[in-house]
């Protein structure tokens, strides 16, 4: 039997093998490093945290060894010079026939050329060689993926903006066949829409942002499938807060069905998410 690791996740040095504009919404960064063959998910969301090297550092800062420390370790260093963290999900996770291994992350492009977050601003300029880290899973039961629906859900119901969208990607990848999934995705601009291969029975709503009807209004107007529910609600907190009440309050979906989960809020950086839990 081989040993379980101590922790169910490891850290990795990445750096850019090639990035790929995919839409308004997102570039797609491709990384590749020598023991990215360790890594291990079981697909769904799976999210990971990025490190990245703060202006003038061509390495980011980590918070080694890692240990249960660690990210006590990272609050305490210098903001200025330890590495920015921030979440992103395995969007792909390729075994190349040389051995090698790929890891694709989408990078929602958000912001201007003065006004962005260090992690969108980063992709915007990636160039093949750049250098991070990633803290990400080294075994398949790794607490990273929250898509989790109990048995005895007859279909499922997912929401999510670009920034869920490589999570939505990975789910809808990961259904059993013949699943009915009712799937709604707010995007910026038709450029967004991209084939999202599943076995399921999916019926996917693109939502184009300003121009067709809001997230919660579009879910709030539909006809649901009857049957035993599971929710997934990802994106921009408030959206998720109020779509969340929705879906308890006026459809009677049992709490406990419903996973939601902020990936980010208007007007505060992860960092600042980060202090208010803290
Ligand atoms: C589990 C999980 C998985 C995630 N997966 C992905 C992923 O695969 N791809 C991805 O792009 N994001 C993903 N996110 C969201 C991402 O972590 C945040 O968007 C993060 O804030 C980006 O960091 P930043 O440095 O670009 O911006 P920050 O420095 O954190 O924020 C700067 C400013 O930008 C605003 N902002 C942040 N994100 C967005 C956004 N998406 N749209 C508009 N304004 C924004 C903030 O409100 C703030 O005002 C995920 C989040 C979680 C929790």
């Amino acid at each position: 039997m081989t040993e379980r690791p101590a922790l169910p996740y490891g850290f990795f040095d990445v750096h850019v093998l090639r990035t790929e504009r995919i839409g308004t919404a997102l570039i797609r960064v491709t990384f590749g490093g020598d023991r990215l063959g360790d890594l291990v998910t079981d697909g769904r969301d799976q999210r990971f945290k990025l490190f990245l090297p703060q202006p003038g550092q061509e390495t980011p800062l980590l918070p080694e060894p890692l240990d249960e420390g660690w990210y006590a370790r990272w609050r305490a260093q210098d903001p200025s010079t330890r590495a920015v963290m921030r979440t992103y999900t395995f969007r792909a996770l390729r075994r190349l026939p040389d051995g090698t291994t790929e890891l694709d992350v989408d990078f929602v492009q958000h912001g201007d050329a003065t006004h962005s977050g260090p992690a969108s601003a980063w992709s915007r300029t990636a160039r093949p060689g750049d250098r991070a880290a990633i803290l990400a899973p080294v075994v398949t039961d790794n607490g990273g993926a929250d898509y989790r629906p109990p048995a005895g859900t007859d279909w499922t119901l997912i929401t999510a903006d670009e920034s869920a969208l490589p999570a939505v990607a990975g789910i809808l990848a990961w259904l059993p066949a013949g699943m009915p999934a009712r799937v709604w995705i707010e995007i910026p601009h038709p450029d967004d829409i991209q084939p999202l291969p599943t076995a399921a029975d999916a019926d996917i709503t693109w939502l184009i942002r300003d121009t067709d009807p809001t997230l919660t209004d579009a879910v709030s107007t539909a006809t649901l499938p009857p049957g035993t529910p599971y929710a997934w609600i990802a994106g921009e907190a408030g959206t998720v807060r109020a779509l969340r009440r929705h879906l308890v309050n006026d459809r009677g979906i049992d709490r406990k069905a419903i996973t939601f989960t902020g990936y980010w809020r208007k007007g505060k950086t992860e960092e600042q998410l980060l202090d208010e839990l803290a």
